[in-house]
């Protein structure tokens, strides 16, 4: 997911969005990443997200002819469970979360949100039912407070406030000498990665969307900021349906459901438990992983 937030490419689009008024956090992205040809159909209707089932039916997708990058993926998350995506680098990951927020149209099959194609409704009502944490935040430089509240226009100083409990980053916003108003980005508090991600699941929770993308960063944080941050992550999942795009098998333990991509299909899915009993390439990779987490540790 990482190139769906360049952060360079936004800059020009952020100044104009902004003057626009628009600080639909989605509509910014829409902006930078849709090709022209991602367009609402003539007839298109509001999503109806009831209960926020999502599907992937036979989905084919490339982004040059000839190559393709999902060879007739078919993945089912039902409405508030969570489904952790691994695979090697470059097997499909992010491109799977674009589709899903539609800044590409898929090849041929569909995507379904409770029984609805995505490509048959407005892409606004898509975007507004589906919620971001990227890996890297794009901070304005402006205060903290605005920088919670672009996750919803007109969102008042309570509300932001209490975004900012849930992503548990309000005492550190208290603790700052102009507390709200306090300003962020190049001339103003530096914030570390951990913070940053807490601004966007600030942002997530004012959005309050049904269905949730998270894409973990790939940036070691020390553990316990880390530890803590899933925690957070946890609380702001529940009840909603969740794709992580996952980097670290340590966090996908308790997924309802993992797909391991592979070559543009799920080679392999179902619970932790599950695939390491199959003695597959979800296991190869979790000893793998475990292997390289004991050698760190050796080192220390
Ligand atoms: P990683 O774990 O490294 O982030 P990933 O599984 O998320 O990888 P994707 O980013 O979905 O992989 O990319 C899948 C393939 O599509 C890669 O081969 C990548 O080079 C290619 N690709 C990604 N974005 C584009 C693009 N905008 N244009 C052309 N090819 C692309």
């Amino acid at each position: 997911l990482a190139q769906l937030f360049r952060p360079l490419d936004l800059l020009g689009m952020v100044y104009r969005t902004i003057r626009q008024g628009v600080i639909d956090m989605a509509s910014m992205f829409a902006l930078v990443d849709t090709p022209a040809d991602v367009t609402d159909a003539p007839d298109a209707t509001p999503l109806d997200v009831a209960h926020g089932h999502v599907r992937f039916e036979g989905v084919s997708f490339g982004y040059d002819k000839g190559r393709p990058i999902l060879d007739g993926l078919d993945i089912d998350v039902p409405a508030g469970t969570t489904l952790a995506v691994v695979g090697p680098s470059g097997a499909g990951k992010s491109t799977l979360a674009r589709l899903l927020y539609r800044f590409y149209d898929v090849g041929t099959g569909r995507i379904t949100i409770d029984g609805q194609d995505i490509a048959a409704v407005t892409q606004a009502s898509l975007r507004a039912a589906i919620g971001i944490v990227p890996q890297d935040t794009v901070l304005f430089n402006d205060t903290i407070g605005y920088n919670i509240a672009y996750g919803r226009e007109g969102a008042g100083p309570d509300e932001v406030a209490r975004a900012a409990e849930g992503a548990a980053i309000a005492g550190f916003i208290e603790r700052q000498p102009d507390g709200y108003d306090t300003r962020v980005g190049e001339r103003g508090l530096k914030l570390s990665g951990g913070e940053k991600q807490r601004v966007a699941i600030a942002r997530t929770l004012l959005k309050n969307p049904p269905i949730l993308i998270l894409d973990e960063a790939t940036s070691a944080l020390d553990s316990r900021t880390e530890a803590d941050i899933l925690a957070t992550l946890e609380a702001v999942e529940r009840g909603r349906t969740t794709i992580v795009i996952a980097h670290r098998l340590s966090t996908v333990v308790d997924a309802d459901q993992i797909a391991v991509l592979d070559r543009g299909r799920v080679a392999e899915r179902g619970t932790h438990a599950e695939l390491l009993r199959r003695g597959g390439l979800y296991a190869e990779m979790w000893a793998r992983q475990a292997r390289e987490r004991d050698e760190a540790l050796a080192a220390e």
